[in-house]
């Protein structure tokens, strides 16, 4: 079989041939990463502009015995191609509500972002689900926010906007990702009952030195003003590009500046220090 392979493999060229065995590997192993609980979920805290910490995003990581820790997105396009994003998604919901409601119990209030690709939209268990848990964890609100990419929305509007509500009335937030970067960014505010947007981070990149990120930021807050939405920059590095987004109106930051995304215990205690400073 190997030779076969080598055989039907060499009329790619080597790129292709890199993408086929990634595409293999990762189709052998990501289901069992799922079964064999080998994903982990990383917290990065969002901090609002009077300094506060009131809710962090999650962010999938895969704790490989093989290869180390792997990024999502060295993963997440191939569990959205092959579907396994909809368990995996199940299992990311299910996951950051428990630590949520353990955090609680420690007396730590926060609410929690997690990402929902297009592929998920179409899955009416995570609903079921998640409502189960709040009911199961007695939770009288949901600390869970939802994040969608603007080309999630654009792919299958009625179903997007089906999505959105089922979430509101749960009692979510809907965050807009990587606001800017799609091509109707715009237009979608009008037609999506959205709570905040999440400036993507090449618009805060450097921003002092840029003239026209600075209008552009402007302009974004302007307009999410206009709406009554908040604005979240997203991927804030450094202290100058902070003070340029906390003086022209944002209302929460995220980035390295900050803090990466950590595992639980480690946000825990990164939380605690903050609360302390
Ligand atoms: P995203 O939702 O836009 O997440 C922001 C990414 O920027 C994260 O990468 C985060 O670690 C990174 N980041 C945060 N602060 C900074 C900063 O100051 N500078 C820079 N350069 N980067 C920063 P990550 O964790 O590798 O995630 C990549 C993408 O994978 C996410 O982009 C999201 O689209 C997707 N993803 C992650 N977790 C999930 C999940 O549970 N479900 C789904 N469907 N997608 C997920
Ligand atoms: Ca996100
Ligand atoms: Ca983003
Ligand atoms: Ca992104």
């Amino acid at each position: 079989a190997k030779e076969n392979g080598r055989g039907k493999f060499c009329v790619f060229s080597p790129e292709m041939n890199q993408r086929v065995f990634e595409y293999l590997w990762l189709d052998t192993n990501l289901r069992k990463a799922l079964d064999n609980q080998q994903l982990v979920i990383h917290y990065q805290p969002k901090v609002t502009w009077r300094g506060e910490v009131r809710s962090v995003e999650a962010l999938v990581r895969w704790q490989s015995p093989e290869r180390g820790l792997i990024a999502p997105t060295d993963f997440i396009s191939y569990a959205e191609e092959s579907g396994l994003i909809v368990p995996l998604g199940r299992w990311v919901m299910l996951d950051v509500i428990q630590q949520v409601a353990k955090w609680r119990k420690k007396g730590i209030n926060l609410r929690v972002a997690v990402n929902i690709s297009a592929r998920q939209l179409s899955d009416q268990t995570i609903f079921s689900d998640l409502k189960q848990a709040l009911t199961d964890l007695n939770f009288e609100y949901c600390p869970v926010d939802v994040e969608l990419t603007e080309s999630c929305l654009i792919e299958n509007e009625d179903l997007a906007l089906s999505v959105i509500q089922q979430f509101s009335r749960l009692g979510a937030q809907i965050h807009l990702d990587d606001f800017g970067t799609g091509y109707s960014s715009l237009s979608q505010l009008a037609r999506f009952p959205i709570d905040a947007i999440k400036l993507d981070q090449s618009f805060v990149k450097e921003v002092y030195k840029h003239p026209v990120s600075q209008s552009l930021v402007r302009a974004i807050v302007a307009v999410a003003q206009a709406l009554n939405l908040q604005v979240i920059a997203e991927g804030v590095e450094n202290k100058k590009e902070d003070a340029f987004l906390i003086k022209n109106g944002v209302n929460e930051r995220q980035g390295f500046l900050f803090a990466k995304p950590m595992p639980a215990a480690s946000f825990e205690r990164w939380y605690k220090r903050y609360q302390a400073r």
